[in-house]
């Protein structure tokens, strides 16, 4: 737990399960960005939504939320992809790639699958991410 010892605030952060290394890097920036932060002793430590004015969640403020967030996405980026005439199955790769959601070697050693490395199977030469194996490989 957190706790001052010494008039200096420390941050003790603990976890239920091990995390993957992914979210080891995160919780490295996260300390990063503790330091030098100390809770204000005045106030309560409470969640606030930052969707709606009052700060509390609702339904409706996740609603807009969620209906701003895919109008974009269907109308901006994915409805050309859409309307391509391919085959279900092209549409959804370029839809994977396109998320970074491919199953390169960089994106699975990130889900701590264990691999000897991240290089490309195709060249050897630069790490496994989607851009370079759809884009740049040799
Ligand atoms: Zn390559």
């Amino acid at each position: 737990m957190e706790e001052w010892i010494d008039d200096s605030w420390i941050w003790n952060l603990n976890w239920r399960r091990n995390r993957w290394t992914k979210e080891e890097i995160h919780e490295r920036e996260l300390i990063h960005r503790l330091e030098g932060k100390i809770p204000i002793n005045d106030n309560i430590d409470r969640w606030i939504w930052k969707e709606d004015e009052d700060g509390q969640f609702t339904d409706k403020s996740a609603y807009l939320l969620l209906s701003n967030h895919n109008e974009g996405d269907i109308n901006g980026v994915f409805k050309p992809l859409w309307k391509l005439k391919i085959a279900p199955n092209a549409q959804h790769l370029r839809w994977r790639v396109f998320l970074d959601r491919f199953p390169t070697k960089v994106n699975l050693i990130n889900k701590d699958i264990q691999l000897s490395n991240a290089r490309c199977i195709l060249c050897n030469e630069k790490d496994e991410i989607a851009k370079h194996l759809f884009l740049n490989c040799k």
